[in-house]
């Protein structure tokens, strides 16, 4: 071969061979949604690969909470102090978007926005959170929650119940209605009824809590009612679906519930709707015929649409439950799954957790700790899953802020 002419074979030898890996370099990454999951895993994917093109979409510029909004209620904390900026993701070279995706191309692979625009990406990872399915309990909607909130999404809900909390008489009734089915972090409403109890007791000694429950067990239940039995004797009464529990309508003008047991009249009612997965989870095709979305549990990829990935609430994740640090452990798995990928390597062994601390009083909580394993393609907890975290005590409570200080950083860089 000439001279010439063998230069020119090397250098095309050598694009041909160099063009995918820079590709895969340069991939573009979308994420939609910017909680936990989304927030967390622009940030890893961009911290192990910053030659990513990295876009995170998000209708709102601000991000509240869920995890310490009880404290809110209880007059403990302000909303302002859960409330993180996108700052962060600038400051890591990820590109923010403040705009809503209405629609996935799964075969142009992009995602439009509500003022019309597309983005192409190469990998797109869906974490659009929960929606509620309104109407349930009967005219349970979006009007009667501004009058029987159901601060299950931080921000106005949360200081809205906060406000309600504060108002009520002294000799009223507090109630929390907790659905059936899968649900954000299943504790939570208990911690909440732990906390206004003890807020009852300080400054509105003759009232109570009553948790009306469409289910027959929940989360640690021997440890919060051990402790509330110490604490708060006579002051939370929770009703199980067996014993007329499931709230089936509400009357929000007069702020009734109404169950199988009959109507109860009470001064605040915090109505937690069931849930599923976000709106464009839905509409991308993403949710299978129970409503959540499949994913292969070792990368997150959607088992329905090719190149996407479905991380926190909105997945199947089997075992793991529906938390922020579930969310943040599957967008470290996520993340680790693609770079792995677009280097056209296996995905590394999945290593995931999660962590759930319940307040039981201002000043101490108990710990859900778990590890998991993947087997036949699901996720199960590590059988070794230990019931000795959920002793209450200071230092758990201790541990919790610290953990919120920590996951702050990890997924919000705040
Ligand atoms: C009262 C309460 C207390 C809790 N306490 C804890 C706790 O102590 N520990 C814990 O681990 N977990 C806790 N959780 C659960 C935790 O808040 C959730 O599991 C977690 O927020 C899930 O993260 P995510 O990223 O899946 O969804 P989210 O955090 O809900 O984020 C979803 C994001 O997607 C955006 N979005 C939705 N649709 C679109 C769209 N079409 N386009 C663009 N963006 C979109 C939303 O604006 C939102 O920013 C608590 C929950 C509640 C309700």
């Amino acid at each position: 071969m000439k001279r010439r002419a063998f230069i020119r074979a090397a250098t095309l030898t050598a694009a041909v061979i160099a063009t995918p890996v820079l590709r895969a370099a340069r991939a573009r990454i979308v994420i939609v949604g910017g909680g936990f999951g989304g927030s967390a895993c622009a940030l890893l994917l961009k911290h192990a690969q910053p030659s990513l093109d990295v876009t995170l979409v998000d209708p709102d510029a601000r991000y509240v909470t869920c995890p310490l909004s009880n404290d809110v209620i209880v007059g403990a904390r302000s909303i302002d102090s859960l409330t993180l900026t996108r700052a962060g993701l600038a400051r890591a070279g990820v590109r923010f978007v403040r705009a809503r995706a209405t629609a996935l191309d799964a075969e142009a692979r992009s995602i439009r926005l509500d003022d019309g625009t597309r983005l192409a990406y190469d990998r797109c990872i869906v974490a659009p959170g929960i929606r509620f399915l309104w109407g349930t309990p009967e005219d349970y909607d979006e009007a009667a929650a501004e009058t029987m909130p159901h601060a299950w999404e931080a921000g106005t809900q949360t200081t809205r119940l906060a406000d309600r909390l504060r108002a009520m008489p002294d000799g009223g009734t507090f109630a929390i209605s907790v659905p059936s089915g899968l649900m954000r972090c299943p504790p939570a409403p208990y911690e909440r009824a732990s906390l206004v109890a003890e807020y009852l007791a300080r400054h509105k000694p003759r009232s109570k809590v009553l948790i009306f429950d469409a289910n027959n067990r929940f989360p640690r239940q021997e440890a919060f009612t051990t402790a509330w039995d110490t604490l708060y004797r006579g002051r939370i009464e929770w009703i199980p679906v067996t014993e007329g529990g499931a709230v089936e309508r509400v009357g929000a003008r007069t702020n009734t519930l109404h169950t199988a047991s009959g109507a109860h009249r009470v001064a605040v009612a915090n109505v937690i709707p069931p849930q599923a997965p976000g709106q464009f989870a839905l509409d991308a095709g993403l949710a299978s015929g129970h409503g959540w979305c499949p994913v292969d549990p070792a990368t997150f990829a959607s088992t329905r649409v090719p190149h996407v990935h479905v991380i926190g609430d909105a997945c199947i994740a089997d075992a793991m439950p529906k938390a922020a640090s579930a969310a943040l452990s599957q967008a470290r798995q996520c993340a680790a799954a693609i770079v792995a990928s677009l280097a056209g390597r296996e995905p590394p062994p999945p290593a995931l957790d999660s962590v759930c601390y319940s307040a039981l009083a201002l000043d101490r909580a108990f710990a859900i700790r778990l590890r998991f394993r993947v087997a036949n393609g699901h996720v199960e907890a590590e059988p070794n899953a230990s019931e000795a975290d959920s002793t209450p005590s200071v230092a758990e409570r201790e541990a919790a802020a610290r953990w919120y200080r920590s996951i702050r950083a990890a997924a919000f860089a705040a």
